[in-house]
């Protein structure tokens, strides 16, 4: 048998010194019930706990790992960028050649500003919206999450939506009435909701793939409708790529679905496991930020030289033929696989995947916005969660979530951990 004793101890101990005992809320895994593992440091597809266990990783850091854990080039890079000087305040050649790499990459990328996070990248985007456009209102979907700037937590996904929680204390209600939430994949509500709120909105966030109500795609026309109506109704179309850029296509979902933002979110994998967001979109709207326009933002780390080089070697890497396409095949191998295990043991399941990211939600589906989603039974999540970690598969600690395949999970990677869901299935009783 497994022992926790030691994550068991630094948990409690974390408990007496930060909130819920954590840096971010979905790490104490109050979904799913147990002493959250600690861990001592991961390689390739797995982590390994403060105990000594080992687990194949399926969250790889909740997205940015897409080369897997501790890969060989990015520690060197991050080794080499360190012994040169951790941060200078000043502009580094890496910085360019970043945003170089962005520019061309992302359809919708004519400039780009780096900061240290995808919620700081967000929260930029949405003033130079309201900025270029004047206008206050922004629209986001139900179960979207874009960081946690106040505009934002309204019916937003990921930690909050795992926690049951609407919003948050400590956004004024003159704040959050600026923010108007929709279901996802659905045209006419936005339709609606623009004519209601003429000449008022700025912008229309969206995740292109969901992700943080577990993932949701795009229905057909849906992202091509947004931007048909942000045309029509003079406001901006922002595409939150923090998981999609360089996840689902080089390029990301822009790429993938054929639809252009005004503005782009990037963080996660750009930043190859260091702290990096990215905004940027049209040149005339980039240029109204300072100190080439008049809209502020700034920071003291962003363009860190440690975390661009963790980036740049992260997306040289990706950038090689065939990245994609095997991302594909394993993420259509395992999601077909495990369609094929809940088959055999009559488990209701409904698996939803783009490419290198999947969720398996507890219900018999379909799942295309916050409510279908919302129909999962969490019981059954976290026992499937729990079952699985007991397996030494690490699943995210929430049924909204997604799954991410790496590159470093081989062919038997995946195999074993379809073994082990089977078996998980198998002895749920009642499922
Ligand atoms: C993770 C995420 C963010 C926030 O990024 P942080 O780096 O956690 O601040 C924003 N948008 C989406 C879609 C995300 O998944």
């Amino acid at each position: 048998m497994p022992t926790f004793g030691n994550s068991q101890r630094w948990f409690q101990a974390a408990g007496q010194l930060m909130p819920g005992g954590v840096n971010s809320p979905v790490r104490a895994w109050g979904a799913v019930g147990g002493s959250p593992r600690l861990i001592a440091r991961g390689e390739g597809p797995r982590i390994y706990d403060v105990d000594g266990n080992a687990y194949l990783d399926y969250v790889g850091s909740w997205g940015p790992l897409i080369l897997g854990h501790a890969h060989p080039q990015v520690v060197a890079a991050v080794q080499e960028a360190a012994a040169r000087g951790t941060s200078f305040g000043a502009s580094t050649p890496g910085e360019v050649e970043l945003a170089q790499i962005l520019v061309e990459a992302v359809p919708g990328l004519e400039m780009v500003r780096l900061v240290s996070s995808g919620t700081e990248a967000c929260m930029s985007a949405l003033r130079l919206a309201r900025g270029a456009t004047g206008r206050g209102r922004v629209i986001k979907f139900d179960g979207g999450y874009h960081g946690h700037a106040d505009s934002f937590l309204v019916a937003a996904g990921s930690g909050v939506l795992t926690q049951g929680i609407p919003g948050s204390p400590g956004v004024p209600p003159e704040i959050a009435g600026l923010t108007i939430s929709l279901p996802y994949n659905d045209l006419e509500g936005v339709a609606r909701s623009l004519k209601q709120y003429s000449g008022e909105v700025a912008a229309i966030f969206v995740e292109p793939v969901a992700g943080n109500m577990g993932v949701v795609p795009p229905e057909d026309g849906f992202l091509e409708g947004l931007r048909r109506l942000c045309d029509q109704e003079g406001c901006l179309l922002v595409f939150d790529e923090v998981i999609t850029g360089f996840r689902v296509a080089w390029g990301g979902a822009q790429a993938l679905y054929g639809v252009r933002p005004d503005l782009t979110c990037l963080g996660k994998i750009m930043g190859g496991g260091l702290p990096v967001g990215a905004y940027g979109g049209r040149k005339d709207l980039m240029a109204q930020m300072a100190p080439a326009g008049p809209i502020y933002q700034a920071g003291t780390l962003s363009g860190n030289p440690v975390a661009v080089a963790a980036g740049l070697t992260t997306l040289r890497a990706l950038n090689q033929p065939g990245t994609y396409e095997s991302l594909e095949e394993k993420g259509s191998w395992l999601a077909r696989e495990l369609a094929g295990a809940a088959g055999r043991r009559g488990v209701p399941v409904t698996i939803n995947r783009v490419g290198s990211m999947l969720t398996v939600f507890c219900t018999t589906g379909p799942v295309t916005s916050l409510e279908e989603a919302k129909a999962a039974d969490l019981g059954r999540f976290s026992r499937f969660f729990q079952g699985l970690l007991a397996e030494g598969v690490y699943l995210p600690p929430s049924q909204f979530e997604a799954w991410f395949v790496s590159t470093a999970h081989r062919q038997e990677d995946l195999e074993s951990t379809v073994a082990a869901v089977e078996r998980v299935w198998a002895g749920m009783v009642g499922h």
